[in-house]
């Protein structure tokens, strides 16, 4: 008798809801020639969103370059610019040697927390969330800790919660600004008041703002990193959704602040940096001009431009629904509406993406996707064309019109 060959115990209870069953079922559909609309995930380049040809052409005249290995850290000229670029954005001394290269920002945020928890350290994280800030705390044995951001004030994050939520364990808070899912762009004071009680319990900030160029209605970005020198700050950038080159892998972390405290640390992750050899070096070479040269995100996200103009139309369909509401994102890709049950005939979020999907052929993910605490939300991305935008809010009409109870 063979014993089963089964995944590891840390994998128990993890997930990822923008792959995950609903995302299957779309596939399935798909290889039996039905089309999707596909409101699923933040990748912009599917959508007609290309990559600045300024940057392709640089990797192209280096890719002979690009052949082999190079430092674990990262190319000199591609940290330096992300250097340069802390000091426009008002981040004080950082130096080269702060700055740390990686395939995206989700292999650093995994890599950050393989580097630094212990079994049963806690790392308080937004809810709802990313995901993989969740998971990458569950897989490094480390216990994930929900503070809400709360839907009533712009989704901005409950600092009562928060404060709540610290125990001897926590080791650091989780930040994710311009927000995915909900689209916020948080205020100085929150963002202050989030170093406060950092810097009360020395707690790291993990700071993910890899939206921070993506804002709307004239947002302003704070970068966190901007706001305090004595609390130890991860910054995490990337190529993937400013630049929209998320194909390229290429991510970045930026430490910054009580740096003295964290040389153990440092050392770790330099460790775990070594251990994977390097980052994906042709997108490296594609860093310094995305950071350095005029950039067309700003035409995409002004009133006129295509990402704005789909912000909107997405939020006026949604919320002409009886039943749905939300809250205008001020930032990244994403809405994320509320469903009020009570009139529908469906349970819960999760029965509503599987329906929608199986129903209209229209691909979004359930809010609890997003570790967010109750099942009356689900994350719907405004890349598609207008075209297809409309189409899929005409689905989601018709099938909340045909679920509805009252
Ligand atoms: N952080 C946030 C908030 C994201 O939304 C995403 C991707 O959607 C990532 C990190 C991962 O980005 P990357 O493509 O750099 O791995």
């Amino acid at each position: 008798m063979q014993n089963n060959i089964n995944k590891s115990n840390r994998l128990n209870n993890l997930s990822y809801a923008i792959r995950g069953p609903v995302f299957e079922k779309a596939q399935q559909l798909e290889a039996m020639g039905q089309k999707i609309i596909n409101l699923n995930i933040g990748n912009p380049a599917p959508f007609g969103f290309d990559v600045p040809d300024e940057i392709v052409h640089d990797m192209i005249m280096n890719i002979r370059n690009a052949q082999g290995y190079v430092h674990h850290l990262g190319i000199f000229a591609a940290r330096k610019a992300i250097m340069h670029y802390t000091q426009q954005i008002g981040v004080r001394g950082v130096t080269i040697d702060d700055i740390f290269i990686g395939n995206g920002v989700s292999e650093l945020i995994v890599m950050t927390m393989q580097a630094l928890l212990n079994d049963g350290d806690e790392i308080l994280i937004p809810s709802p969330d990313y995901p993989l800030w969740t998971t990458s705390v569950a897989l490094s044995g480390g216990k994930p800790v929900h503070y809400i951001c709360d839907e009533e004030s712009d989704w901005n994050p409950d600092l009562d919660d928060i404060r709540r939520k610290i125990t001897r364990k926590t080791k650091g808070i989780v930040v994710i600004n311009p927000n995915n899912p909900t689209g916020a762009v948080y205020d100085k004071d929150i963002l202050e008041g989030i170093i406060k009680i950092a810097a009360e319990h020395n707690l790291i900030v993990f700071a993910d703002e890899i939206y921070d160029k993506i804002l709307f209605d004239g947002a302003k970005h704070i970068p966190m990193a901007s706001l305090s020198d004595d609390v130890f700050v991860m910054t995490y950038g990337g190529l993937s959704k400013n630049y929209r080159a998320t194909g390229f892998r290429g991510g970045w972390v930026i430490l910054s602040g009580a740096t003295h405290r964290a040389k153990s640390f440092v050392e770790g992750f330099t460790l775990l940096a070594s251990l994977r050899l390097c980052a994906n070096v042709p997108a490296q070479y594609a860093i310094q001009t995305a950071l350095g040269g005029y950039q067309s995100i700003d035409d995409l996200v002004a009133p006129t431009g295509r990402l704005c103009k789909q912000r909107d139309l997405v939020h006026y369909k949604m919320t002409d629904i009886p039943g749905i509401t939300c809250v205008k994102p001020k930032g990244a890709l994403y809405l994320f509406p509320k469903i009020d049950l009570r009139k529908f005939s469906f349970k819960d979020d999760e029965q509503f993406t599987y329906d929608l999907l199986c129903e209209q052929k229209v691909l979004v993910v359930s809010g609890t996707g997003f570790n967010y605490i109750k099942p009356d939300h689900f994350r719907i991305v405004f890349l598609a064309s207008t075209e297809e935008l409309e189409t899929a809010s005409g689905r989601i009409r018709n099938f909340l019109e045909h679920s509805r109870t009252r």
